[in-house]
């Protein structure tokens, strides 16, 4: 077999194929080698597909002859700058993703199609001046007649020359006629030229809070300021003590001081149009807001401004972490807890990781803010990997609300006393109290917020009448409730119990949990309270593109009353006249069987209970509940991090689970139960006979077990959950999966492998 010479030029290309390997292609003798980070256009079979080139092929290994070459290198630059292309490798062993699957996620949508290499941008038509008419006696001769191409021309040398042509004809009035005529006569051309499309240009930011830094915004600030690169903070703020503020005196000093760049990650932007719109106020056209409604047009151009560093701050959700900014000099995480960091489809990265890795590597810093930690955050901050800084007091004196829990056990639910009026459905949801208070904040005209957080698919058994619900001795989860045949099943270590129709504890009928969703409580509030002014906010009623801040102005210009809505209206929002929050139904996810079940819950409450009493006039807060007696509601009601972070600790170390020890979560599923149980005993005999061969025992494989979702999408799911205080063994034992065990029907079976999951459901 021919081996490479000198005279053949070969490079490695990764392709978003499912194949961890890079491919070789051939350099045309004409093409000069690519650079790696560059795109290139190459033949898959009988197709074209783009990929990167990632260097030069290693020369002594390539059968020269079935290597083809490269079709196209649509670009100049590298699409991948090196810092980037060496986050993505990262991400490929750490997560077991193939290259170049990790780079088509990290490069905008509109660089991954081969028909266009080149993504369009949106075009605008300018006018230019053609022609210099330095002599007026000239001007005169020209346009003896014609008085309108004049005073066009002579716009056009106002407005410095060039125009676009939609202003003149608007704005000014032209006539297309006039615009053909200078043409014709050579005086001006019209050119086509990018225009950059901005979706927040449309929103005008209030103008930059003039506010002096209280004494702990300035020693978070100053910390951070001085801080070495590559160090990673935990911002410990309570909810309403300015983190924002300290973000944007950060921001300030890397962006204006040091000509450096930074990027800004929240959950989601659509539910935080009140944090972007803080940051574009003060650092104006320099931010480039990445919104998941983006077109993948919109995408690629705001991509393109940051490439170039036209724009030097990159405000978005996860996927913002790959924003293609040079001379990084900090990342922010707000809300570093939300599990919307969390990519949910392959490569499933956790953006708050990516971002201190990328950090470390870039030499920035990197901010993790949150008014209630995730544990491991928390605990990175314990062991000092992580510096911690904190803000234990809202600004401006204003005091954390009051909160008052309602038992709404039976017996205690006031929905007995109401039995056959006009107000007992409304009672069957609202205790006297949240009704009192909602009543109080019509009359006086303030604004409440209410938050159902339905979500119905986990199902589990509770007593009504002592609030019991089942949960597996050896997990510390709650059963999860099957139908057919009846029974409760632990999904963690597949233990099994009969339902029974009595509680356990109290001997009392138990029950299954049904839920009421947000619609129905609506209508039960427009049926209470005819006169208020109610707006919902959950998935059904925020479809459109600009759905979540339009609710948002409304509840801020004042025209809402009471905004009720799921976990979407908990994160963020600062509203002074907002001086209610009421939690319909506490309990909601409280028991879902994933061992951060107490943590969401926790965290939830406390994230909708920071949304009251943020002005002058204080607030209050309502929890209803069938677990008074819960840490999570307990340590809501309190406001105590610190004791929530002590009892859920205790809990997560035996069995451990995170922040104890790392997991990883393998799913299979198929179009059939039976095979795909069967596929889920060969992973794990598959698993244990490799740890065995490998003789160590650094991972523990829990399973298999049926999902708790069993079914999503009409495919049956099973899974295993792989455990090791060793992220270096997880990955080698993942990567050994991912890449030799035989999926016997690629078809129909799948297996995913979910590092660091967020959820186990
Ligand atoms: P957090 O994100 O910590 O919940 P925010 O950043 O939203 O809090 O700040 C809460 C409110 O306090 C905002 O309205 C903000 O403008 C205001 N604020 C922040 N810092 C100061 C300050 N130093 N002086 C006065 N008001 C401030
Ligand atoms: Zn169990």
């Amino acid at each position: 077999m021919e081996r490479v010479s000198g005279e053949r030029r070969t490079i490695e290309v990764a392709l978003p194929l499912p194949l961890f390997q890079t491919f070789t292609y051939g350099v045309p003798p004409e093409m000069p080698t690519p650079v790696a980070g560059t795109r290139v256009v190459v033949p898959v079979r009988n197709r074209k597909a783009v990929g990167i080139c990632v260097g030069s092929t290693a020369a002594e290994t390539v059968p020269v002859d079935r290597v083809r070459d490269i079709a196209v290198v649509p670009d100049e630059d590298p699409a991948v700058g090196s810092a980037l292309l060496g986050l993505a490798k990262w991400m490929a062993d750490y997560y077991v993703v193939p290259l170049g699957i990790v780079l088509r996620a990290i490069l905008p949508a509109a660089l991954g199609d081969a028909t266009a290499p080149r993504p369009r941008l949106r075009t605008e038509r300018i006018a230019v001046l053609a022609r210099d008419l330095p002599s007026l006696q000239e001007r005169d001769r020209l346009f003896a007649r014609s008085r309108r191409q004049r005073e066009l021309f002579e716009a056009l040398e106002q407005l410095g020359g060039r125009s676009e042509v939609a202003h003149l004809v608007s704005r000014l009035g032209f006539s297309a006629p006039v615009i053909r005529a200078l043409v014709s006569r050579g005086l001006i051309t019209i050119q086509a030229a990018a225009v950059p499309r901005d979706p927040f240009a449309g929103r005008s930011p209030a103008p930059p809070p003039a506010h002096e830094p209280t004494g702990r915004q300035r020693e978070s600030i100053d910390a951070l300021v001085r801080a070495p690169p590559g160090d990673v903070f935990l911002l410990h703020g309570v909810t309403g003590s300015g983190k924002t503020l300290v973000y944007i005196e950060l921001l300030r000093e890397i962006v204006h001081r040091r000509g450096q760049t930074a990027i800004v990650l929240v959950p989601e932007i659509a539910l935080t149009p009140q944090t972007v719109d803080r940051f574009r106020a003060v650092f104006g056209d320099q931010v480039a807001v990445l919104h998941s409604a983006l077109s993948d047009g919109e995408r690629y151009d705001a991509w393109r401004a940051l490439r170039r560093g036209e724009k030097r701050i990159a405000v978005g959700a996860r996927s913002a972490v790959f924003a293609p900014l040079e001379g990084l000099g900090a990342i922010i995480v707000d809300e570093e807890h939300e599990t919307s960091y969390k990519n949910g489809e392959t490569p499933r990265y956790h953006a708050r990781e990516v971002a201190i890795v990328r950090a470390r590597a870039e030499g920035a810093i990197v901010v993790l803010g949150s008014a209630t930690p995730s544990l491991e955050s928390w605990q990175n901050a314990e062991s000092g990997k992580y510096r911690r800084l904190s803000l234990p007091d809202r600004v401006g004196g204003a005091r954390m609300p009051a909160v008052e829990v309602v038992d709404l056990r039976e017996g205690r639910s006031p929905s007995a006393q109401h039995a056959g009026t006009s107000l007992e459905p409304f009672r069957k949801v609202f205790s006297e109290s949240l009704e009192a208070a909602l009543g109080e904040r019509l009359q006086r005209g303030e604004q409440s917020i209410l938050l159902l957080n339905r979500r119905g698919y986990a199902s589990f058994l509770q007593c009504d009448s002592c609030g019991d619900v089942r949960t597996c001795p050896n997990c510390s989860v709650s059963f999860t409730y099957h139908r057919t045949p009846e029974r409760l099943v632990c999904h963690y270590c597949l233990r099994e119990e009969t339902a029974g129709d009595t509680c356990r504890r109290c001997g009392g009928a138990t029950v299954r949990q049904h839920g009421t969703g947000t619609q129905q409580v609506e209508r039960l509030l427009a049926e209470r309270y005819p006169y208020a002014r109610l707006a919902r906010m959950d998935v059904d009623t925020t479809t459109g593109k600009w759905a979540h801040a339009n609710i948002l102005d409304r509840v801020g210009r004042g025209e809402v009353d009471i905004l009720l809505g799921t976990q979407m209206i908990a994160k963020g929002l600062d509203f002074p006249n907002v001086t209610l929050v009421g939690v319909v139904d506490a309990d909601v996810g409280i028991n879902l069987p994933d061992f951060r079940a107490s943590e969401r819950c926790f965290q939830l409450l406390s994230q909708v209970a920071g949304r009251a009493g943020r002005g002058a006039k204080g607030g209050d807060v309502v929890i209803q509940t069938r677990v008074p007696g819960h840490h999570a509601v307990v340590c809501a009601l309190s406001h105590d991090y610190r004791a929530f972070v002590d009892a859920e600790v205790a809990a997560r170390r035996h069995p451990s689970y995170p922040p104890f020890t790392r997991l990883a979560h393998l799913v299979a599923s198929g179009d059939r139960e039976d095979a795909t149980a069967a596929l889920a005993e060969r992973l794990s005999e598959w698993l244990t006979a490799a740890l065995a061969a490998w003789g160590r025992d650094e991972v523990t494989v829990v399973g298999p077990a049926p999902c708790p979702i069993e079914r999503i999408k009409r495919r049956w799911r099973w899974h295993l959950l792989l455990k090791s205080e060793r992220p270096a063994s997880l990955t080698r034992l993942g990567r050994a999966l991912m890449e030799r065990f035989p999926v016997p029907d690629a078809h129909a079976l799948r297996v995913t492998f979910d590092r660091d999951p967020v959820s186990l459901l």
